[in-house]
């Protein structure tokens, strides 16, 4: 355990109430060693994004090599073989209509970008009344106050509601396995938008598409994806993939865009980008997008940038977690081994509900007295009772998710799914 006295005031935490935090010394594919000689599961690849496991020796070996040859430089006026290739071989891996590869270092920032492309794209048209966007409910973007503003539904900005700017929020047609209300939902969800957009004011459509992540994993189809993006097209607005969480293998195929067939105007990424080694994340756009920003005028450039823009380091490991995806695919398997055992041990399970697998990801809701929620009180104690049985599984709320580093056995798997079969069983 870390001194109780550490001047470190953490993330997300009610540092009042909070356990001490684990003090890990090493990580090792899907393990964490603490300094008590303990070892953990990452059964939730550390907040998303450890996609190949903890210190992979590929990624390991280009950071070293990157060091030493360069480790940072201004991204205004110079750029970087890193950067270069990374940008192109992302863009070999979207739909085509995607062009374009602006660098920011996190998630919130990548989707800020887009909200001002989107929002500077109408305006240096000509059309500076298409100036609103429309979120969904339960949407998370990030924790900056634009990305927070088209995440307002989510339950811990409470106090900041005067602080973010106005959206149009409609209803995720979330669903699960046997839900038979999901067209209904989806159609309701469409109706919405559709009115919405005959107002003729709005820049963008912002989704997480296929899973909504931080909202608790909540899963909508790929028909739905199509509908939307075929509203978008008959209105003209723009069509804002936040793929920061569902990129990079997560869905089972590489990006939620393909998975969908879908062809956003913008896409943000980040969490798996770097294969989980440092921050970094990119706003693709479209040529259309571009075009608009690409002028003799000054003031039509795209005035955004970050100390950090484009950092060699992170480039370079980015572009060796895109080769190991490459190579080694097992995010295409994980969505039937999560079936097997989901069957196996969960399904039917008296405590369960909503069960659901999308790719590498498995998610279910605890029935409980509490009302759902991020803040129901089962969270922590489930997270506890995982955690003293070996496994970092962090409910959201009342909902459990698994979203391991793809490299995990399929022995390893099981071990989780029997895990929870047993707590819930003791519960
Ligand atoms: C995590 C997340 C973000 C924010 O990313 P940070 O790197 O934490 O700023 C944005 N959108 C989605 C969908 C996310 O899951």
């Amino acid at each position: 355990m870390l001194n109780s006295d550490s001047p470190i005031w953490r993330p997300y935490t009610q540092m009042k109430t909070a356990a001490p935090p684990l003090n890990v010394i090493k990580g090792e594919g899907i393990w964490l060693e603490l300094d008590d000689g303990r070892r953990i599961m990452d059964c939730i690849s550390s907040w998303w994004v450890t996609i190949h496991g903890h210190a992979h020796p590929a990624i390991a070996q280009t950071l070293y090599r990157q060091a030493q040859q360069l480790e940072q430089v201004i991204f205004a006026g110079f750029t970087h073989e890193p950067a270069e290739q990374l940008a192109r071989k992302l863009l070999t891996h979207v739909p085509a209509s995607l062009t374009r590869v602006f660098f920011s270092d996190n998630g919130s920032t990548a989707v800020e970008v887009a909200l001002k492309m989107a929002y500077q794209y109408w305006h240096n048209g000509g059309e500076p009344q298409r100036s609103r966007f429309i979120s969904f409910e339960g949407g998370y973007h990030g924790d900056t106050i634009g990305a927070m503003s088209i995440g307002k539904s989510s339950p811990w900005w409470q106090a900041f509601q005067p602080l973010l700017f106005e959206t149009d929020v409609v209803p995720f047609p979330a669903t699960f396995d046997g839900d038979e209300q999901v067209e209904a939902k989806e159609s309701e969800a469409l109706d919405k938008i559709e009115f919405l957009l005959n107002q003729g004011h709005h820049a963008g459509i912002v989704i997480e598409p296929l899973i909504q992540g931080a909202a608790g994993m909540r899963m909508c189809r790929p028909q739905f994806l199509q509908a939307l993006a075929q509203l978008a097209r008959q209105f003209g607005v723009l069509l804002i993939y936040d793929e920061v969480m569902t990129g990079f293998g997560r869905t089972g195929s590489l990006f939620a865009c393909l998975k969908s067939a879908t062809a956003p105007d913008i896409i943000c990424l980040s969490k798996g980008l770097s294969g989980g080694c440092l921050p970094l994340s990119v706003t693709l756009a479209t040529d259309a997008i571009y075009e608009a920003f690409y002028s003799n005028d000054a003031t039509k450039a795209l005035y955004h940038g970050h100390t950090y823009t484009g950092n060699p380091l992170a480039c370079a490991t980015g572009l060796t977690s895109l080769e190991l995806l490459q190579q080694q695919p097992h995010f295409q398997d994980m969505e039937n081994h999560h079936r097997r055992y989901l069957v196996q041990y969960l399904q039917g399970h008296p405590k369960l509900e909503h069960l659901r697998i999308c790719g590498t990801i498995a998610a279910m809701e605890v029935k409980t007295d509490g009302t759902d929620g991020y803040f129901n009180a089962i969270a922590p104690i489930l997270k506890a009772k995982f955690l003293e049985a070996g496994f970092l599984i962090r409910p959201l709320g009342n909902t459990i998710y698994l979203m391991p580093p793809y490299c995990i056995t399929t022995d390893e798997l099981e071990s989780i799914y029997r895990v929870i079969r047993q707590i819930l069983d003791e519960l």
